[in-house]
């Protein structure tokens, strides 16, 4: 008695019809760490040895393009208009000025979509990018890459000898900012050996995401 209202459901929130009415998205990775950790030699590792359905997002900058790269492949190289633009748009799910000098970011179309056809998305992006990610998509596993040292970084970062002297000290100064922010992702990974390191990213994103 008096408590006929009880026995109908409470009306659904915003957040609950969506539930319903989407199936859920798929799984986003985000891979972080200091130029020259090995975030990329590990990703792409783990994406060639492994059958987890995960693709790297191809994302934008406004660097120029070094002999070994390719337009599209290994990012889609933008002028800084171009990427201005898409960032007024609202096409960037992220992006940042990386080492004071040049604009990198995701656009959207390299995560949405993929996401919502049941594709899992992974990013290899830096920490002031990874930060936004965590806020704008709480619901991905974000991972940051260590070296075993400070010599080591600076070891991988000088033995790929693809950029200037001026460069290289930049990054390494930038490597000391980013190292003091690990603490914000949800998994630290020592790149010491790869396989090892491999295999724990493999690890982390199958235990998060139950695959
Ligand atoms: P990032 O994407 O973090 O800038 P890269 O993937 O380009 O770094 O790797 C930087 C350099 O370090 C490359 O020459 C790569 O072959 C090397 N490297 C990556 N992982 C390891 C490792 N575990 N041990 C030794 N060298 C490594
Ligand atoms: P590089 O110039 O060595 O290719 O990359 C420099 C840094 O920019 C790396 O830490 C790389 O992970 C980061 N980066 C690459 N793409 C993106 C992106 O889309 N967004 C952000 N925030 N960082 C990126």
């Amino acid at each position: 008695m008096g408590s006929d209202a009880r026995e109908t459901e409470p009306p659904m929130n915003g957040e609950a019809f969506r539930a319903c009415h989407h199936p859920p998205l798929a799984p986003l990775v985000v891979v972080s760490g200091p130029s020259g950790v090995g975030k990329t030699t590990v990703v792409d590792r783990l994406l060639a040895g492994s059958k987890l359905p995960l693709r790297r997002a191809v994302t934008a900058t406004t660097r120029h393009r070094r002999a070994n790269e390719e337009n599209g492949r290994d990012y889609h190289f933008w002028g800084e208009g171009e990427f201005r633009r898409a960032i007024d748009d609202g096409r960037m799910l992220e992006w940042a000025v990386v080492f004071g000098r040049d604009f990198y970011g995701t656009p959207r179309s390299e995560v949405d979509p993929h996401r919502a056809e049941g594709r899992g998305v992974i990013l290899v992006i830096d920490v002031q990018g990874a930060a936004r990610v965590r806020e704008v998509c709480p619901e991905c596993l974000s991972v940051f890459v260590e070296p075993p040292s400070f010599e080591e970084l600076e070891a991988r970062l000088r033995g790929r000898q693809d950029m200037p002297e001026e460069r290289v000290l930049r990054r390494l100064a930038t490597a000391c900012e980013e190292m003091a922010r690990a603490g914000e992702f949800h998994h630290r990974i020592v790149n010491r050996d790869l396989i090892d390191a491999v295999c724990e990213l493999e690890h982390v994103i199958r235990k998060r995401f139950n695959q």
